[in-house]
């Protein structure tokens, strides 16, 4: 390309980009809080499919539905919430705090609401996306933009379970992610299929109201014992004291958030396959089940894992092993085998009546988009991950210039790696803004090798037990999506300055100097800060 810079701008002139974020979980609003907050002259929009923002805190209002690590640890580190109630935070209480934070970030401005994205394509002439998107009304829009961030989250998609004649179940059907408040349990015979966190937090919940309840627990969990957890479903409050002092001692409340965070990220050897650690957890925590449990044999059968503690994320579940005993549940493994129009047919128990059948059944975790995203080559992401999911440090695919992901695959999806996800992006932003770069594609080298080392990694991890889980798509021994590898705070550091070497750079007028600009920089423009690097050293 001819070389035809422009010599009217200063040193690293921020010129105008536009950015588009989709979602508005807690990646989309982390990173538009970012954004704002770091890069000037960055025309910002944000389409959201949903009727408000949380992401799957809007979605997921089941009951009993609440965050199961601290609540002090599932907040933005940046903004403590010195009000939660709960020591683990109810959906409703964290959709609170998210829509707190965007009309306390100002955010609400760059939002669409009700805006589906449909489509999303490069082009290589012009370096920008272009994207479709569904209007509430149905109709299509488009828009483009130099940068493409992907907030669609990693467990939006629910679904339901492949059973033979479920459409044909007369009673009431309900997945836990789209609840219908509107359906009263009490009374009901109710089935419950899925034995992961949602299965776990529904079941003391309506235990106590319906007349019969089957869990259907298809393989066992580790439930291991917290704070709140195991005496009543109404105890693990903080009480207005405690509420009070965080808000009222800023510097006690910041060492209790400290504290909260540290016993969490403190315990990264427990994901080691052979680790001291891991042997005692899996043993404590197969013990306290146990006694929970009242050593009921057929229970502990059906509960209690033998493989690697973490192989698939552990449940504190609120109460519910206390639960399993009450004279009104039942806990089924083994296959489903028929649904009927009034009634199922399970592998363990024969034939039952329903009023009610709800699937805790979980999301689609391959990471496939769901929608095409079309790359330098024309590829859709779609198929190229229909093969196999490769990606770049959780947040770049190679072929797919000027896109980031927020909670991409090999996340671990919490909001420490998320909001680093995002800072990551913020900072590619910024460099391409500053130094004039048309597109910035990590190189297919910096993924393959990330690939590799990622699948090396994992072998000794806990993730690649005996377990099936989400973390591998639902598989016993596929690749390891979900978690990152190493810790929260090793996800931070690793991920805390971009290695630029890994990309491929194009630049707007083809000379990689050209944001040399006039010559001088903003300031000097401006007449201030003219003495800046004179210091006195001791
Ligand atoms: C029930 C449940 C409980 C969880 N509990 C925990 C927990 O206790 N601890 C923990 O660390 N993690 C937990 N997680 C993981 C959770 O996914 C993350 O912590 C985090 O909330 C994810 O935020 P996100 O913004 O990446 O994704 P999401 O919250 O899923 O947000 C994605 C957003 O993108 C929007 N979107 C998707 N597709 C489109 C489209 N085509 N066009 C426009 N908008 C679109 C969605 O509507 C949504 O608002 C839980 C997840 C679920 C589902």
């Amino acid at each position: 390309m001819l070389y035809s810079p422009q010599f009217d701008t200063p040193l690293n002139f921020p010129r105008k980009l536009r950015v588009i974020c989709v979602g508005a979980g807690i990646s989309g609003i982390g990173f538009a809080y970012q954004l704002t907050r770091n890069v000037e002259n960055v025309d910002l929009v944000i389409y959201e499919k949903n009727s408000d923002v949380g992401g799957c805190w809007f979605e997921n209002q089941y009951p009993g539905c609440q965050c199961d690590v601290p609540s002090h640890s599932y907040t933005f580190s940046w903004d403590g919430n010195p009000r939660w109630n709960k020591y683990w935070a109810s959906w409703s209480e964290i959709q609170h705090y998210l829509r707190g934070c965007v009309d306390k970030w100002y955010l609400n401005k760059f939002l669409k609401l009700n805006h589906r994205l449909v489509s999303a394509r490069w082009d290589i002439e012009e370096s920008k996306w272009h994207l479709e998107i569904a209007t509430p009304t149905g109709r299509i829009i488009r828009d483009s933009a130099d940068v493409f961030f992907d907030a669609t989250g990693a467990l939006n998609r629910w679904k339901w379970p492949t059973i033979k004649g479920l459409d044909k179940f007369k009673g009431h059907l309900v997945h836990s992610a789209a609840w219908d408040h509107s359906y009263d349990f009490t009374g009901k015979r109710v089935l419950l299929i899925g034995g992961g966190p949602s299965g776990v937090q529904i079941t003391p919940q309506l235990a106590p109201i319906v007349t019969h309840l089957t869990h259907h627990i298809r393989s066992p969990l580790y439930v291991p014992e917290m704070r709140g957890q195991n005496d009543s479903p109404e105890n693990g409050y903080y009480s207005e004291a405690e509420k009070d002092k965080f808000t009222f001692d800023p510097e006690y409340f910041l060492q209790y958030r400290k504290h909260q965070t540290e016993a969490r990220f403190g315990s990264f050897l427990v994901s080691h396959k052979d680790s001291e650690l891991q042997r005692e957890t899996r043993k404590k925590v197969q013990e306290s089940m146990r006694q929970r449990l009242q050593y009921r044999e057929d229970l502990c059968k059906k509960l209690i894992p033998e493989w690697e503690y973490g192989c698939k994320r552990s449940v504190p579940g609120t109460y519910f092993l206390e639960t399993l005993l009450r004279p009104n549940v039942r806990v089924l493994a083994g296959e489903i085998l028929e649904i009927k129009e009034h009634s199922v047919i399970t592998e363990e128990a024969g034939e039952d009546q329903y009023d009610a059948i709800i699937c805790a059944t979980g999301f689609d975790t391959s990471y496939i988009p769901s929608f095409p995203i079309i790359g330098r080559h024309g590829i859709n992401l779609q198929d190229e991950w229909a093969g196999r999911v490769e990606h770049y440090l959780s947040v770049a695919v190679h072929g797919y210039p000027n896109y980031f992901m927020g909670s991409g695959p090999n996340n671990s999806t919490n909001v420490v790696t998320i909001q680093t996800g995002a800072a990551y992006a913020v900072q590619c932003i910024e460099k391409i803004q500053k130094e004039a770069i048309r597109s910035l594609e990590i190189t297919y080298d910096a993924v393959n090798d990330f690939t590799i080392h990622r699948d090396l990694f994992v072998k000794d991890m806990v993730w690649t037990g005996a377990c099936s889980s989400w973390y591998k798509n639902g598989t016993k021994d596929g690749p390891v999506l979900g978690p990152w590898v190493g810790s929260g705070l090793h996800y931070l550091a690793a991920l805390g300055k971009p290695r630029f070497e890994d990309y491929r750079i194009r630049y707007v007028h083809g000379n990689r100097f050209a944001y040399l600009g006039n010559g001088q920089t903003q300031d000097e423009i401006e007449g201030k800060n003219l003495s800046w690097f004179i210091r006195q050293d001791p």
